[in-house]
C-alpha cells in the first residue's frame, strides 16, 4: 500500500513522497541542516522512486539518479548499472508513457554510467561533458553507451518546455563531472554526484579526487544559488549545508595532516595518530579516516 504525503510549496504545488515506510526518512527531517542524523537513513537495498518536485523524480538503485518528465518525453540521467537502468525504466513507465529522449551522464565513473543500452534502444540521445569521452576510450566498458552530444563548459538541455542546466566547474572528482540544475521551483535543486555525501565521510582513499580542486568546487557550490542538494549516493535530498559539511571536513583533515607534517611527525605514524574527532559523527568515519589521512599525506607529498 502506498501512502502519500502532500506538500504545499509556493502556489500550492503538490508532489508525492512515498512515505512512511520505516526506512524512508521524512522530507522535512532531511532538509534540516548539518549535522543531521536523518541523513543516515536512506532506505538502501531496494529500488525506489520519489517525486521531489512536480515532474522531478529521484530514483535510487545502487546509486541515486534523477529523471524529469516533460510533455515531449523524459530526460533521464545516470543509468548506474544494467539492473538499475531496467528498474528505472520500469519506474518511469509508472509515471509516464512518454519515451526517454535523453540520458545525461554526471561523470565517467562506471558505478554511475553503466547500463544505458536500454535507453539507447528506444532512441535516447546520450550527453556528457567532452572530457568524459577520452576516459571511455581509454578504459572501454561494453556496458557504457558512448555519448552522442558533448560540450566543453556548460550546456542547457531543453525538452517539452523544461530545462536541465549542466554546469561544469573543472576538475574535482575526475575531470568531467557536471552538476545538474533542473528548472523545478526556480533552480531550487542541484543534482550533485560524488562531490559530497550528506552525513558521510569520504570513501577510503578518495579515488579520483583532486583535493585542492575538490575544495575549490565545494566553495563554488556553496556560492551557487540553490537550496536543496540531490546526492549521487545516500538520501534522496539534503539541505545545502551538506556541501559545507564536506568542505569543513576536508579543511579540518588537510589542516591536521599538514600540521603533523610540519611538526615532523614520522610519516608512518601520521595515519595512525592524526584524526579529526569533531567529525567522528560522520557515517563511515571510523572505517575511512585512516585512508583519508593517507590520501592527504600523498597530497602534501606530491602536490596533487
Ligand atoms: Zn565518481
Amino acid at each position: 500500500m502506498t501512502n502519500k504525503t502532500i506538500w504545499f510549496v509556493g502556489a500550492i504545488m503538490a508532489f508525492s513522497w512515498p512515505a512512511m515506510a520505516d526506512d524512508i526518512p521524512d522530507r522535512a527531517e532531511l532538509l534540516k541542516p548539518a549535522p543531521n542524523p536523518a541523513w543516515n537513513n536512506f532506505g538502501a537495498g531496494r529500488p525506489i522512486t520519489q517525486e521531489i518536485a512536480p515532474g522531478l523524480y529521484t530514483f535510487s538503485g545502487s546509486a541515486r539518479t534523477i529523471f524529469m518528465v516533460t510533455k515531449d518525453g523524459v530526460i533521464a540521467t545516470d543509468p548506474a548499472t544494467p539492473k538499475d537502468a531496467k528498474a528505472m525504466r520500469e519506474e518511469i513507465r509508472k509515471v509516464t508513457d512518454k519515451p526517454v529522449k535523453y540520458v545525461v551522464y554526471s561523470h565517467n565513473h562506471w558505478d554511475h554510467v553503466s547500463g544505458g543500452q536500454i535507453f539507447k534502444d528506444e532512441g535516447a540521445k546520450f550527453i556528457s561533458h567532452e572530457k568524459c569521452v577520452q576516459h571511455f576510450k581509454d578504459k572501454p566498458n561494453p556496458e557504457i553507451v558512448m555519448p552522442d552530444i558533448t560540450f566543453p563548459k556548460n550546456y542547457t538541455l531543453k525538452l517539452g518546455g523544461r530545462s536541465l542546466e549542466l554546469i561544469y566547474l573543472g576538475p574535482n572528482h575526475g575531470d568531467c563531472l557536471v552538476f545538474m540544475r533542473p528548472d523545478s521551483e526556480n533552480g531550487k535543486y542541484l543534482f550533485a554526484v560524488d562531490i559530497a555525501t550528506p552525513g558521510g565521510a569520504p570513501l577510503t582513499f578518495m579515488a579520483g579526487y583532486d583535493p585542492a580542486n575538490w575544495l575549490r568546487t565545494l566553495k563554488e557550490l556553496e556560492a551557487m544559488n540553490f537550496s536543496v542538494m540531490i546526492p549521487g549516493h545516500g538520501v534522496p535530498l539534503a539541505d545545502k549545508s551538506s556541501i559545507t559539511e564536506r568542505r569543513k571536513y576536508l579543511e579540518a583533515l588537510m589542516a591536521a595532516v599538514k600540521k603533523a607534517n610540519d611538526e615532523g611527525m614520522p610519516g608512518d605514524q601520521i595515519p595512525e595518530k592524526v584524526r579529526v574527532p569533531e567529525f567522528a559523527y560522520l557515517r563511515g568515519y571510523e572505517l575511512n579516516v585512516r585512508d583519508n589521512v593517507r590520501r592527504m599525506q600523498a597530497y602534501y607529498g606530491i602536490g596533487e
